[in-house]
């Protein structure tokens, strides 16, 4: 009788603790949906975008890992960011998916200016739009290359109009 009910709920202990341990039971809560508590407004350019707290803390490092992080100690749960709000969505992409695709339709500056403000770092831009990234600074060496062969031409140019420039102040 002992050995019955001791072997049972034994039984019933080990069956528990298998449903605890399964990663599928345990990811059941989640599969439904996200923990609100976690949830957090990011108003940028005027567009909310909701996020976790916990999305937010898959990079390191970066802008949206301190407002995590400030959101997480003080319970503030909307934040606004004074920002290109087209550009957002791939940035809050980069935390969902763990990969960072740009639109190409937007000018490399412009992406390049927006991931320095939100702390990231441009080589992680995946290789698909990475060649349309980099086109603008293999367009501004080819600028500075020729700047540079013209360089005695454009110094000779200016000594003139500065020269120019000069006696038309003494002139008038
Ligand atoms: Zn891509």
């Amino acid at each position: 009788m002992w050995a019955k009910i001791a072997s049972s709920s034994a039984k019933k202990e080990k069956d528990t603790t298998d449903k605890n341990d399964g990663p599928k039971d345990k990811s059941k809560k989640d599969d439904i949906s996200d923990s609100l508590d976690d949830l957090i407004t990011l108003n940028v350019g005027g567009i909310k975008h909701q996020s976790q707290i916990s999305t937010l803390k898959k990079l390191k490092n970066t802008r949206l890992t301190n407002v995590a992080d400030i959101a997480k100690s003080s319970g503030q749960r909307e934040f606004f960011f004074d920002r290109h709000p087209d550009l957002f969505p791939y940035i809050l992409n980069f935390y969902r998916s763990g990969k960072l695709h740009m639109p190409t339709n937007i000018c490399g500056p412009l992406i390049k200016e927006e991931l320095h403000y939100w702390k990231i770092d441009d080589k992680d831009i995946q290789q698909c739009c990475w060649v349309h990234y980099i086109n603008h600074e293999e367009t501004f060496d080819m600028i500075e290359r020729f700047e540079k062969d013209e360089h005695h031409h454009k110094v000779a140019t200016e000594a003139v109009s500065e020269k120019a420039s000069f006696f038309k102040k003494q002139r008038t």
